[in-house]
Formats: structure tokens, sequence, C-alpha cells
């Protein structure tokens, strides 16, 4: 049977737009991967009345109802209160959950004050979700057909009562598990993919197969349900290999998170190290190639060469390319990556030259133009990349990524 959940997130802080709801984005993410329907979001100040519409809303349209928030011990937290009313449930002690408030204070060598106590009052007959990573324990239970789940703010705290309280809760309500992964793709947007696999996608039942944006590049989910995961992975096989063979080089793996772990781990896997000499991404390949722990086995050092002294000085771009041509050209884009390649004495030594805007350059060089070098041996190959006129952290970003991505064909013999 298929469930439709509906999440609740109370607090007036979220409607004055202090903070995001960002415990919904997570918790939503969680139900798809189990195939949960999600139709709804709602955000409500705390107010009882207010929350307790809510709830008798939502309970005409899901079966599964979450709310997060409003579960501390001060005046306004009053989520239990107002939901345990909407079920006709009386909310009783919980000595077990009462002591383990106890403990946490003595833990903290904090004295703990009555109205702490309150977070150890819970729906009668309600599962007791034990909360580890904070005070207030999260609840579960089921009336009237619905079931409703009651989990902390604080978004650290939402996060791990959801994975290790709540979803192990819901799994149980679907019969079979679900199982799905996640081919990732960079250089082809969500509308180009889905054109390309809309005939697949319209063909499958289960499992099914979905695109999804990112800003690194197009996701296309692929989810099954079956009795078991090994049956379901047995399912989602062959139409990952569909996917695959549809989409083509712009794959850049199945389950993977970044280009950067893909670089990562074909660079460690032939033994070979990369450099960079970056100019309008500042030091944001760098970065991304230096995220991962363990990068100093790959990663030999970069250069931010921001203005045309340290070109020449550091990376030896000779002076004559940069007055003949200007900083944004194939020639210094190709000088940059050999002169860092030389300097940093890595394998492959990627580089980048554009214009992150908000302005064109001197030379009439428009927003979104980079050019982006790679040198391996006494190669170079030069790539000219285009953003558009987009702003300044997304010429970036992109940049950067492109370069990975060069990178990436390259160390897979896709030039
Ligand atoms: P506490 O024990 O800290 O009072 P609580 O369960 O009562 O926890 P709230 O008091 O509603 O939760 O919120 C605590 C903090 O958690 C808020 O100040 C806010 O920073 C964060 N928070 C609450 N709800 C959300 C949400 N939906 N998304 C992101 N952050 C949230």
């Amino acid at each position: 049977m298929s469930h439709t959940a509906e999440l609740i997130a109370v607090g007036t802080e979220l409607l004055l737009g202090n903070i995001a709801n960002t415990d919904a984005q997570m918790i939503s993410q969680g139900l798809s991967q189990l195939g949960i329907n999600v139709y709804y979001h709602t955000v409500v100040g705390d107010n009882p009345q207010r929350v307790r519409q809510a709830v008798d809303i939502a309970r005409g349209r899901a079966d599964i109802l979450i709310t997060t928030g409003g579960l501390g011990p001060t005046c306004d937290d009053l989520t239990k209160v107002a939901v345990a009313q909407a079920f006709g449930k009386e909310l009783v002690y919980h000595e077990p959950s009462a002591q383990r408030i106890r403990e946490r204070f003595a833990q903290r060598g904090t004295p703990v004050t009555e109205n702490n106590f309150q977070q150890a009052m819970v729906p009668e007959g309600c599962t007791v979700l034990d909360n580890d990573w904070g005070t207030a324990p999260g609840v579960a239970f089921q009336a009237g057909g619905t079931h409703v789940l009651m989990l902390p703010g604080p978004p650290r705290e939402c996060a791990m009562m959801f994975r290790h309280r709540a979803l192990p809760y819901l799994q149980k309500l679907s019969d079979g598990v679900i199982a799905s992964r996640t081919v990732k793709t960079f250089g082809i947007g969500e509308s180009a993919a889905e054109a390309l696999l809309r005939d697949l996608m319209n063909a499958l039942h289960n499992p099914t197969l979905a695109p999804y944006a990112k800003p690194t590049g197009t996701e296309l989910r692929i989810t099954a349900h079956a009795p078991t995961r090994e049956e379901a992975l047995r399912l989602i096989a062959p139409v990952e290999e569909q996917v695959k063979a549809i989409l083509g080089d712009k794959v850049i793996g199945v389950d993977v998170d970044s280009l950067e772990e893909v670089c990562f781990a074909l660079l460690k896997d032939r033994g070979l190290t990369v450099g960079t000499a970056e100019s309008c991404t500042g030091g944001l390949l760098a970065k991304l190639l230096t995220d991962l722990p363990g990068s100093s086995a790959v990663f030999r050092g970069g250069v931010v060469s921001y203005t045309n002294g340290v070109k020449a000085g550091l990376l030896g771009v000779p002076q004559d390319l940069l007055d003949r041509y200007g900083a944004v050209s194939p020639q210094v884009a190709e000088a940059m990556a050999r002169g860092a390649k030389a300097s940093l004495g890595c394998d492959i030594a990627l580089s980048t030259t554009g214009v992150a805007g908000p302005d064109a350059d001197d030379r009439g060089n428009p927003i979104g133009l980079v050019y982006l070098g790679l040198a391996w041996g006494d190669q170079c190959r030069v790539t000219e990349f285009r953003a558009g006129p987009v702003e300044r952290e997304r010429v970036r970003r992109q940049a950067a990524q492109t370069a990975l991505d060069l990178l990436r064909r390259h160390l897979t013999g896709l030039d």
C-alpha cells in the first residue's frame, strides 16, 4: 500500500524568515527514498489553535504526519499538547525520558530546571523515540488510521532522529523495501536528459526513473520496490545500464557524490598527481580537490595567479603573451598550465583564466568566458567554456566543475 506523508514545521521564526525550513528538505529527501509521497509541507507559528488546525487539515489528506520543532522546554514549545489534543490523547509522564534528561544535564554539569521535565510528557500509548543527540524525546503513535511522528527542531538533532529513529519506524510500514541508485551526470541539463530518456521513463513502472537538477549536474534516480534489497537492485541493474548507454560520456558515475570524488579515485588508481594554476576561480579548484580526506596523495599544490605579475613571475607566463593576447586567452591558459606543471612537479596541471564578472574585461571579453588548460607530458589542451552572463559565483563554480570534468575525461581517455 502506498503512503502519503505531510510535514508540519512548527516555529514562528520559520514564518518570519529568520531561518529556512531545512528540516523539511531533509525529511522529504528521506521519504522520497522510501517511496512515500509528500504532497504538502506546512509551516505554522507557535500558536496552539493554528497548530491544531494544521494537524486537522493534514490528517484529512495524508496517512503519515511528521511534525518538527516545538518539543523543547519553553512555553512556546507546544507541539505535543496541540497534536495530542487533536488525536484525543492525554499527555503522560514518561519516567525513562525524565531520567535521560537528568543524566544529560549531569553530564554537562548544569542544574536541571523543572520546566525541562515538560519534555518527558508524551502522548499516552505512544512509542518514545529516544533522543541521543538532545534532551527532547521524539514520539510516534497511530490513531484513527494516521501515523504521527514528532521530531525535535534543531537541524542536527532532527537529522539524527529522522535517520536513526523515524526511518526504521517508517520502513516497517511499507511492505518490502525501496532501493535506489543514482546516475550522476555532468554537462547535460535536466530537460535535455529528460528528452533523451522520456521513452524509457514512460515505459517503466518498477523501477521508476526520475531526473533531478542539482547545481553540480543532473542526477537520474532509479528506484525499485521489491520484497528484498537484492531483488530491488536486480530490477535496477538493467535500467542503470540503459541510462548509461543513452547518456554516454555525460555519466560521471553511479552513487558518487561529486566530480572531485571521481577525479580523486581515478588519479589514485592511476598513481598520478595534479596541480592547479587559477585566475578567475581564485583557488576554488584547489579547494574542491582538497575537500576530500587523503587528497595529498594526488594533489601537489596550486597557484592562485590572479594578477599578470604572478602569472609571469611564479608560473613563467611570457610577458609577451600577456601583452599580445591578454590574460583571458587560450595562449595564456596554456602557458599557465605548462608553467604550473613545471613548477609544481605534478603529472597533470589544470589552469583557469576568464571573466567572472560583473563586468566584461577591458579587452571586451564577455562575462562567463573562461579558458581552461590541461597540461600533461609535453602536451597541453585548451578548452573554451562559456558560462554566459550569469552571476560571478556561478561562473566561478561552473568553471571549476568544468575543469574537473576535463580532468575526468582525460583520465578516462574520453578526449
Ligand atoms: P529545543 O529543545 O531546542 O527547544 P525544539 O524541538 O523545541 O527544540 P524549536 O524550539 O522549535 O525546536 O526549534 C529549535 C531551533 O531549531 C530553532 O531556533 C531553529 O534554529 C531550529 N529549527 C526549528 N525548526 C526548524 C526547521 N523546520 N528547519 C530548520 N531549523 C529549524
